[in-house]
């Protein structure tokens, strides 16, 4: 009979997300089904588990990335808030997202003719392979073109390439960290097209306000259009994640979608999260987070 796996993060059936660095004194807890993979790839520590409620969860470093329950919120929203602030987009590239999540997102976009994918660990887009297929199945279409390396080497070498970029990346704890910082942007504008626009998973507003307001004044300072929305997901630390979005054209307003090329009934079918309304509506803040990163 082969053995139960275990890991270190899940006791007496529970998986706990504790950082005392980055959500000191809190932890999303998953009840857990069984453990389904676990492995120290080159970059990080991955672990995969059936959840009781959540569906099947991916932890990368002990954090968690995604579950099959709630994935949509944020895979909807980090996408489309950018492809749909676009007049014509053709040609995307995701950093990270080895779970394939934001590929299929844009492959939504009848637009897009080649998604480009970098991720620095092609361990992540194996497990997503097996163990998230939902997520993962647009490795297979022929739009998609693979790249397994760091995001930020790989940006250097690209100019007036992409009209949209998004960095789907895990927490600056780690392999990302590079990707946090204001040369990181620099690159990404540089591949961006005339147009260009990009997102960014930009943290908590409980959490890390002083990360995201840091991150907000250099995008400004490299961007003429910079904005921070948000969405709700459960599985996240405090229930929320934010995005910086940010565009070339200094005429754009990313608040509001430039394009919205599907009907209703496109909508019905294949988003469960992300419209029209939902697209403005991310971009306001309670007032505390208004006053500190708008003011
Ligand atoms: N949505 C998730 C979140 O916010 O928790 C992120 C999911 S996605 C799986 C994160 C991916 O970023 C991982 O697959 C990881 O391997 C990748 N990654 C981390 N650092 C990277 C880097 N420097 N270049 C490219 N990919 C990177």
């Amino acid at each position: 009979m082969a053995q139960e796996l275990t890991h270190p993060s899940v006791k007496d059936g529970w998986f706990a997300e504790i950082s005392d660095t980055m959500w000191p004194g809190q932890a999303m807890s998953l009840k857990v089904e069984k453990i389904l993979h676990v492995e120290k790839s080159k970059y990080q520590d991955v672990l995969v588990f059936k959840s009781t409620n959540y569906g099947n969860v991916l932890v990368l470093d002990n954090c968690i990335q995604v579950t099959e329950r709630d994935e949509f919120s944020y895979q909807e929203m980090i996408t489309h808030l950018a492809l749909n602030s676009h007049p014509n987009p053709k040609k995307a590239l995701v950093i990270g997202g080895g779970d394939g999540g934001v590929l299929r997102e844009i492959l939504k976009h009848e637009s897009i003719e080649e998604a480009w994918l970098c991720d620095i660990d092609e361990t992540v887009i194996e497990v997503s392979k097996k163990y998230l297929p939902e997520m993962s199945k647009s490795y297979n279409d022929p739009r998609t073109k693979i790249h397994i390396g760091d995001g930020f080497k790989f940006l250097a070498e690209y100019q007036n390439q992409f009209d949209v970029i998004v960095t789907d990346s895990s927490d600056p704890e780690g392999p990302a960290e590079s990707l946090f910082q204001k040369p990181y942007f620099e690159l990404l504008k540089n591949a961006l097209t005339e147009k260009g626009v990009i997102t960014t998973q930009a943290e908590n507003i409980w959490l890390h306000m002083d990360i995201i307001a840091k991150l907000k004044q250099d995008c400004k300072s490299i961007f003429p259009v910079a904005e921070y929305g948000y969405t709700m997901i459960p599985t996240y630390p405090s229930g929320s994640i934010g995005f910086m979005v940010c565009s070339k054209d200094a005429q754009a307003d990313v608040t509001k979608p430039c394009r919205f090329d599907w009907d209703d009934k496109f909508v019905k079918e294949n988003l469960k999260y992300y419209n029209k309304r939902i697209h403005e509506a991310s971009f306001v803040l309670p007032t505390w987070a208004d006053e500190r990163l708008n003011n």
